[in-house]
């Protein structure tokens, strides 16, 4: 009775996927690992996962990063000059969750780009639109176009190959640097059923999150040409990122390489929740991958009644979002539901 009491008030945790914690093999390969000084000598398992991630993304080199924000943050201040203007989809990371690093440390003006192309992505045409040509020398300057895939905001909004291959022609066109914000670029790989690499082809950079679905404590990783991880790597240490030992951490991102597939159990679990809420009601738009957006008069209140009954979600761009992850089951989601 006692038992069953607590069960049913154990709460299910959908705020975000940065919430799962390593396993035991995760836990297993992070106490085994291979380490040496990372700034010193290049920690050998850092190494390794450093050359992993470069091969699958199809790009020459690679550099673990503590956050997927110092992943964007470093990759930004590579590309702009102070006063330059940016170009990012409405509600990007880069604009409105990292507290304006963007400009405080990479110098950039940021300008938001609406989601003409569907749902957190731009139109070619609008890129074009927007950074102009080469002007006279009184024009501002706009240097880089800066991508989302998944777009969070959006609800975890994915774009293919077709589409990416375009804007990153429109922003090459334009003279623009490409930057991805790729934090669940494979979300979007598995959930279109196509090689991550077509995702992030052309490309300068782009920031990949080892810590949300794939299950890793920490850790992101930056990619681009060795010149530029050569650079990446000095910002890094500015930054106070370069750590010592870092093989420990590491090791958790090279076990979670290995669970790229299991987030299509992430997906169905979203799908789900997304098709339960609707039977109850809620307006709530199809997931594309593993966040759920519910449209409700009032998100503060809505997240309060759900804490109660033991279903945690949060705010985001004025709707409640739910993220299914993978210490999430679907019973888990059906508890959820129950609860509602
Ligand atoms: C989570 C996230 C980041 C940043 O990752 P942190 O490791 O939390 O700093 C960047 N971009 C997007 C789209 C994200 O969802």
């Amino acid at each position: 009775m006692e038992l069953s009491v607590l069960v049913a008030h154990r709460t299910i945790d959908l705020r975000s996927d940065t919430i799962t914690r390593p396993d035991s093999v995760m836990r297993r390969a992070m106490a085994e690992a291979d380490v040496g000084d990372d700034v010193l000598d290049h920690d050998p398992t850092m190494a390794a996962l450093e050359e992993a991630v470069a091969g699958l993304l199809g790009f020459e080199s690679a550099l673990w990063v503590p956050s997927g924000s110092m992943g964007n943050m470093i990759a930004l201040m590579l590309h702009l000059q102070r006063g330059d203007r940016f170009l990012a989809p409405e509600h990007a990371h880069v604009l409105g969750s990292e507290l304006g690093t963007a400009a405080w440390l990479a110098g950039g003006m940021p300008d938001a780009l609406p989601h003409d192309g569907g749902p957190g992505r731009p139109l070619a045409s609008t890129v074009r639109a927007k950074a102009g040509g080469a002007g006279p020398y009184f024009t501002l300057r706009t240097t880089l176009l800066s991508l989302e895939n998944t777009h969070n905001f959006a609800g975890g909004a994915a774009f293919g190959p077709a589409e990416w291959a375009e804007l990153v022609a429109a922003g090459r066109d334009c003279g623009l640097s490409i930057h991805l914000d790729g934090a669940r670029l494979w979300n979007a790989a598995v959930a279109l059923d196509v090689p991550i690499a077509s995702l992030a082809a052309g490309a300068d950079t782009v920031q990949v999150c080892l810590s949300k679905g794939l299950g890793a404590p920490v850790g992101s990783v930056l990619v681009s040409d060795a010149d530029r991880i050569h650079d990446a790597r000095r910002v890094r240490k500015m930054l106070g990122g370069g750590v010592r030992q870092g093989g420990v951490l590491a090791a958790a991102g090279l076990v979670a390489l290995d669970r790229i597939g299991d987030l299509a159990a992430d997906h169905a679990n979203a799908s789900a929740l997304a098709g339960g809420l609707r039977e109850r009601n809620w307006d709530v738009a199809e997931p594309e991958t593993n966040i759920v957006l519910a449209s409700v008069p009032d998100p503060a209140a809505t997240v309060a009644e759900l804490d109660a009954l033991g279903v945690a979600a949060v705010t985001v761009a004025g709707k409640v979002r739910f993220v299914t992850h993978r210490d999430v089951s679907a019973a888990d989601i059906d508890e959820a539901l129950s609860r509602l």
